[in-house]
């Protein structure tokens, strides 16, 4: 019956999509697998602890979600899907045997995007999901669109902010370090000025992938917090670790050897970088990270710029 589907799968989606089905009935979860094994990386659950569990893990593009489940229901699934920022975005389909209006009306009022009746019929469920699939790819797409910062194509403030909670509350959740870099190039005033705005913009975009190459683990990041402003969150990484980060910054930057004669603490463009460190736990906000970073940069920017700051001491680069 596949072959009287329209298109391709494969060629419509540039990544494999991720479907996670849940059913408590293996005899359910098998005959979806067997029909989007093909097309889709094809993860199962069967009971609602199971699907929330694996929906954190591997972030699904879309759920096949069965509404009566032993212990936690579909229903309740679906409810703290959307209560999470983390899933909230997941797009949820119900599968169910309930036929009636009233059931079908409670599931989308719970936010789920369709409604799948059992017995299934193959070509319906395919197409509905290709159809969900495709409008949650393109989501993403515009979603990673609106993050990015235009001049340099680091993350853009927006996308530091989603970030910063994101780390927090995984570090909250870990009791690790979280660790903020900010990074603000000196006398950049002086910079446009002198050589143009044309100039200044080069100089970000430069400054800014010599930053980004200084990172070396997957979860860390760095944004563009505002003009000249960078931010770095490192998460689980100590202070020492962080600082070591940061005076590699500051030299990555100072090695370029961007001509800078205007500017007060040297011939070349610098930065100066301010670090802190928290282990985050529910009586601090984020905000402290961020007025701790910021207080440290201030001392650096106040002890002669070219250089990082830290609460574990005063560094010159
Ligand atoms: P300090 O060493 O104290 O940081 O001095 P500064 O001159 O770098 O700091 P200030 O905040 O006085 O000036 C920042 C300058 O950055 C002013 C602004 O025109 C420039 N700027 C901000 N965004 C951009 C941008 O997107 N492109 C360019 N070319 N310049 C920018
Ligand atoms: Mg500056
Ligand atoms: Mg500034």
């Amino acid at each position: 019956m596949l072959e009287h589907l329209p298109g391709d799968w494969a060629h419509t989606f540039t990544l494999r999509p991720k479907l996670l089905i849940a059913d408590d009935q293996p005899v359910n979860v098998r005959a979806l697998h067997a029909l989007f094994k093909d097309d889709c990386d094809v993860f199962m659950a069967t009971n609602g602890a199971q699907t929330l569990d694996l929906c954190r893990k591997v972030m699904p593009d879309l759920i096949l979600l069965d509404v009566v489940m032993d212990g936690m229901d579909g229903h309740e699934v679906c409810r703290r899907l959307k209560a999470d920022p983390l899933t909230h975005t997941i797009p949820i389909i119900f599968v169910t045997a309930q036929t009636d209006e009233a059931d079908e009306e409670h599931g989308l009022s719970l936010g789920a995007v369709d409604f799948i009746t059992k017995p299934i019929k193959p070509a319906i469920v395919r197409a509905r999901v290709r159809a969900h699939l495709s409008l949650k790819m393109q989501g993403d797409v515009l979603r990673s669109i609106a993050l990015v910062d235009g001049l340099t194509g680091v993350g853009n403030r927006r996308k530091f902010e989603e970030d910063l909670d994101t780390s927090w509350r995984h570090c909250l959740r870990e009791t690790m370090p979280l660790s903020l870099v900010m990074v603000d190039v000196d006398y950049f005033k002086r910079y446009n000025d002198r050589y143009g705005h044309q100039a200044g913009d080069r100089c970000l975009q430069t400054v800014a992938k010599r930053l980004t190459q200084m990172l070396r683990r997957p979860y860390d990041t760095v944004g563009r917090y505002g003009g000249e402003e960078f931010a770095c969150l490192l998460p689980n990484t100590p202070l020492e670790a962080a600082t070591r980060i940061a005076l590699g910054m500051e030299e990555g930057v100072r090695a370029l050897t961007l001509e800078h004669l205007d500017s007060g603490c040297a011939e070349t463009v610098t930065i100066s970088a301010g670090v802190a460190t928290l282990i985050p736990t529910a009586e601090i906000s984020p905000a402290e990270l961020l007025e701790a970073a910021d207080q440290q940069l201030y001392e650096a920017k106040h002890a002669g710029r070219a250089r990082v700051a830290s609460a574990l001491k005063s560094l010159t680069g």
